[in-house]
């Protein structure tokens, strides 16, 4: 068996034939740029996400980096977020000219600590980034509460959550903006980089769309600096398509998680939580070992491609250093980055797959 952390080939192959329709049907209409496929892939992702607007734009980072440009920030400006995160969050605060504050996560959801928050704001701080890391939503009505109290806005980085829930409501219901990425190993995933926003608010999503192309309402009078971050219509119209599956797909990534939580129970391992009225999507079936590089290279051997999200936090990054943090800063994710292990998931991962996964995980941590 060889196992990989995520196999995007079953996936290709169960609706490739779909698939190549989507790409042929947008290169015989030459819509290469905007038109109907990406405007039918805003409203499908848009009711997907049960949120009145969406905005298809060229990747996850740029998601964040317009969020941020749509609510105004600007130099000086203070965003909060975690530092247990891809990188692409912190950047584009920076990028936008802000400064980033991190606080700490809670140590079972490995979410943001709303607790932590309100010590960390000033009268400077202008958002809060929330993320929804592994596909398990931040504590949205807590923060939405703080973000209220405050007045200051919520956005949410949602790049691992598509379809994921509290109380039956997805990201961008509890927040101003919500931001998502379709790198192909997300759960819904397109063939390249691309990424979507959503907000209930009509008005941040005009904004980015014409911060996305160029500051642009005509052709050729530009109202505002923009940029190009543009969602590439083959990608909108292969969504399109996936969309249809994303659902069901997600369901499988639960059912795995759950057999993957049987057979490892009785194991001296940290699982992941799921709060009440949570839905996970498990973007990432992440779990706590001690001598997690031990068991990694083990399985490796076995040719099973585990993975950490993520070695290094983001407060220890080189490219971090100006902001003055050092070890010891936040414990509970420096704790989580130094143990988390990524195990194999995939919709399609057969039985045999996760068994041969438990057996050897089993081993690993007996050696
Ligand atoms: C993948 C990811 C991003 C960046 O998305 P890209 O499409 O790769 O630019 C941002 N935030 C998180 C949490 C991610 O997982």
């Amino acid at each position: 068996m060889n196992i990989p952390l995520v196999d995007l080939k079953r996936q290709i192959n169960s609706i490739r034939q779909e698939i190549d329709l989507a790409i042929k049907e947008v290169i015989d209409n030459t819509a290469f740029i905007g038109g109907k496929f990406l405007e039918r892939f805003e409203k499908n992702f848009a009711k997907f996400c049960e949120i009145p607007y969406a905005a298809g734009v060229s990747s996850g980072t740029s998601a964040l980096f317009l969020a941020l440009k749509s609510i105004g920030i600007k130099q000086d400006d203070e965003v909060i977020t975690t530092p247990a995160t891809f990188i692409a969050t912190a950047e584009a605060i920076v990028n936008a000219g802000a400064k980033v504050k991190f606080v700490d996560i809670n140590p079972e959801t490995y979410n943001i600590d709303h607790n932590a928050i309100e010590k960390a704001i000033t009268n400077k701080t202008k958002a809060i980034i929330a993320v929804d890391l592994y596909g398990l939503m931040a504590n949205m009505p807590e923060l939405k509460k703080i973000a209220e109290k405050y007045n200051i806005y919520l956005i949410e980085d949602a790049a691992q959550a598509h379809g994921a829930k509290i109380s039956s409501k997805g990201p961008g219901f509890y927040s101003d903006i919500a931001t998502f990425s379709f790198y192909p190993g997300k759960n819904l995933g397109a063939f390249g980089d691309a990424g979507a926003v959503i907000s209930k608010n009509p008005e941040l999503i005009n904004k980015i769309k014409i911060l996305r192309n160029h500051g642009r309402k005509e052709k050729y009078i530009h109202n505002v600096i923009g940029d190009n971050f543009r969602m590439d219509p083959i990608q909108a119209n292969i969504l399109n398509v996936k969309l249809n599956y994303i659902t069901e797909w997600n369901k499988k990534r639960n059912i795995i998680a759950k057999k993957y939580k049987e057979l490892l129970k009785n194991l001296d391992i940290q699982l992941p939580h799921i709060p009440d009225n949570y839905e996970h999507v498990f973007h990432i079936f992440a779990i706590k070992v001690k001598n997690r590089d031990k068991i990694l290279s083990y399985l490796k051997e076995k040719q099973i491609f585990a993975g950490i999200h993520y070695p290094v936090p983001l407060h220890l990054q080189p490219a971090f250093k100006f902001l003055g943090y050092k070890k010891g800063d936040f414990p509970i994710t420096e704790e989580l980055f130094e143990n988390e292990l990524s195990l194999p998931i995939s919709p399609e991962l057969t039985d045999n797959e996760i068994e041969y996964v438990v057996e050897s995980l089993k081993n690993a941590i007996n050696i």
